[in-house]
């Protein structure tokens, strides 16, 4: 049966394809990517020849269709991004939501993703987690997003790119506290692989004082709050609502 094939690549180093990936994009008629120079390269290493088309997020919502109604002839396409799994902070989210309607079977060929990788590593509690992916970039939405998780007790995850990682640590400590612990993933199965966790303050110091901590790609996982073991103050203001009543 014709298929879209949701295939995750490596996020560095080329070794982390699953024997699984490499045999579907052997054998699909097409594979749909992000940045179709970006991935040939991949598929050059791999020796996987098939038709490379772009999808990315500014022509996703156009092509999916086109793409949809090549599966309905009979043709299988591999959907990839230019890292990870598709869909996680990547294009591919309307094309499998129009696939599933439509009925088009979509098949998952699971690898690597940066959220997972980076808390597999982290230390920090790892059985409850948020993922919010890319904070907004302008400033004032960046500290309104982080200040929702403020009393969190889950394990908080970030992508962060380059650019942005100077004043991200900066919002982060206006909101959280020099104290918070977070820790920094950065260049994850590359050359540069560099894992440190510390409180907040120490963390801005270390990055602000070393240019080199400042390239490549980041994953921020923030630790949680501890649960407060008192009645929250919803169940306080509701007693005294009910005590207030009973009062003569
Ligand atoms: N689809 C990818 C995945 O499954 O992880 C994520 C794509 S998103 C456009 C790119 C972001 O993922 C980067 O800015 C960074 O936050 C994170 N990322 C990707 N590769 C990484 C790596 N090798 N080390 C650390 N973070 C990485």
């Amino acid at each position: 049966e014709a298929s879209l094939y949701i295939v995750a690549t490596p996020i560095g180093n080329l070794d982390d394809i699953t024997l699984r990936a490499v045999e579907i994009l052997k054998k699909v008629d097409f594979i749909a990517a992000e940045d179709t120079r970006h991935s040939q390269r991949l598929m050059n290493h791999l020796g996987v020849t098939a038709r490379m088309m772009a999808l990315h997020e500014h022509n996703e919502r156009d092509k999916s269709q086109a793409l949809i109604d090549k599966i309905k002839e009979g043709k299988s396409i591999a959907l990839v991004s230019d890292a990870g799994t598709p869909l996680i902070s990547d294009p591919g989210y309307f094309l499998v939501k129009l696939a599933r309607e439509q009925g088009v079977r979509v098949v998952p060929i699971p690898g690597v993703s940066a959220v997972v990788t980076a808390l597999s590593v982290s230390g920090l509690p790892s059985d409850r987690f948020v993922f919010e992916g890319f904070l907004p970039a302008k400033q004032g939405g960046k500290i309104k997003r982080l200040e929702a998780f403020l009393y969190e007790t889950r394990t908080v995850i970030f992508y962060e790119s380059p650019h942005r990682i100077v004043d991200t640590l900066e919002a982060m400590d206006e909101v959280y506290g020099s104290e918070r612990y977070l820790v920094i993933a950065r260049e994850l199965t590359k050359t540069f692989e560099t894992i440190k966790g510390d409180s907040l303050g120490a963390l801005r110091e270390w990055v602000d004082g070393d240019l080199n901590q400042q390239k490549g790609e980041f994953v921020l996982l923030l630790e949680g709050v501890v649960e407060s073991p008192d009645v929250s103050t919803i169940e306080q203001d509701k007693m005294l609502t009910l005590l207030m009543a009973e009062m003569p």
